[in-house]
């Protein structure tokens, strides 16, 4: 492999992909062995890789127009929006390329929000361990110091709390009547699978509602059915003034989008913001195909219903492994976090053909495919709860063979 001329911003695994078929990757080196995907490329393919329905509207619509920019009229972004304000019951919708483009939307629409009640100090209030990305903004919002060390000076107006603690968003919102947003994750993904306490996001909206702060909901990991419905919040029907998604919405076309409820959407007037390639037809097609299947395959129930299979069946295999601390998760979210850091168990499982991720220093994070069969999630759990035992346990009488 060659990567000199690649800037070196990632850590990469030796191995790349050549297809990908399903719950199922294959390297290019590798003809006989094909590996497990329990990471979705990051929560972006729910439906795995080269679905049918998705390859067959990028092939058609790409053949047929892919890009005009937004001077003109785009239907198929139209139809999006449409889609996703009923998917959300929000009403208006910006669309842009990544998760953090549709954080930048979100903290605009939070500044014009406090500029139009004429409070100057235009703030946002953020928690610890969040995530919401590398632009400069998105990047401030983030509550990970490594991430942001030697790139100050960071963006202005943000205040930082802890997370899952309703009293300190109180105090920072009372520091600043009038001219807040209140931007969380509704659970904190990258942060180490952080689920917040039954009642966490209706205490913020009752406590933005008494601020008259907009609460606005960071879902682009959580979003698109993959922690049971389409959107994380709905799980405690609460409603944000604005919710941002991205990563699993088009299953792999770059696509984000910024939703907000009216009048806040309004905020927004022509020329305030743009993006090039935002919402163009090949983007809002594959989109439009994602969430088709998502519906039209009930599967939001699913990943709820999996969710719970996969819990259980690795508390179950697990629970004689004094290493492991807590195994959680929301749907497809899944989180097992160890006693010690355990970032060599990537590398354990990768060996097995099985794809995951650490986070936290020691949460193991997996995010399969929305499309997962029983039967794979049996595989997974196999090998991944072999791979815990022996890595965390290597004394124990038979934790040296192989899974
Ligand atoms: C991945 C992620 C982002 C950033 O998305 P990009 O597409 O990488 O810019 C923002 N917020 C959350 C919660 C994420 O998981």
């Amino acid at each position: 492999m060659d990567s000199k001329h690649l800037m070196s911003t990632y850590v990469r695994k030796p191995v790349a992909f050549e297809r990908g078929d399903g719950v199922w990757l294959y390297a290019a080196d590798d003809k006989n062995g094909r590996y497990l995907d329990a990471l979705s490329g990051l929560a972006v393919c729910g439906l795995g890789h080269a679905h049918p329905a998705v390859s067959a509207a990028i092939a058609e619509q790409s053949a047929k127009l892919m890009h005009t920019s937004n001077i003109y009229a785009i239907p198929l972004q139209e139809e999006l929006a449409a889609r996703l304000c009923q998917m959300s019951g929000l009403d208006a919708a910006f669309f842009c390329n990544s998760g953090a483009e549709a954080i930048e939307a979100a903290i605009k629409l939070a500044r014009r929000h406090a500029h139009a009640r004429k409070q100057p100090d235009a703030r946002v209030i953020v928690t610890e361990n969040s995530f919401h990305g590398r632009t400069l903004a998105a990047l401030t919002a983030t509550g990970n110091p490594a991430f942001q060390s030697g790139f100050e000076p960071l963006v202005p107006g943000f205040t930082r709390v802890p997370y899952d603690d309703l009293e300190a968003v109180q105090a920072a919102l009372e520091e600043n009547p009038g001219g807040s947003a209140v931007l969380v994750e509704p659970i904190q993904c990258e942060g180490g699978i952080n689920i917040p306490s039954p009642g966490y996001l209706s205490g913020l909206r009752a406590l933005c509602d008494r601020h008259e702060a907009l609460l606005i909901l960071d879902e682009v990991q959580t979003g698109n059915g993959r922690t049971g419905k389409w959107f994380c919040y709905q799980h405690e029907a609460v409603l944000p003034d604005i919710a941002v998604t991205a990563k699993g919405l088009a299953n792999g076309v770059p696509i984000g989008v910024c939703l907000a409820r009216q009048p806040v959407a309004e905020l927004f007037s022509p020329g305030a913001h743009g993006s090039t390639f935002g919402g163009n037809p090949l983007a809002c097609r594959a989109a439009l195909a994602t969430l088709d299947t998502i519906e039209h395959q009930d599967l939001c129930s699913r990943a709820g219903e999996l969710g719970d299979y996969l819990l259980g069946a690795l508390r179950a295999r697990l629970s004689d492994c004094a290493s492991v601390r807590e195994i959680r998760g929301k749907g497809l979210i899944l989180a097992i976090e160890l006693a010690q850091p355990c970032a060599p168990l990537v590398d354990l499982c990768l060996e097995q053909k099985l794809l995951i991720n650490v986070t936290a220093e020691r949460v193991i994070r997996l995010l399969p495919p929305l499309i997962l069969e029983q039967d794979q999630a049996d595989q997974l759990v196999d090998i991944l709860a072999g791979c815990i035992q022996r890595f965390a346990e290597p004394e124990k009488p038979g934790n040296g063979d192989l899974p």
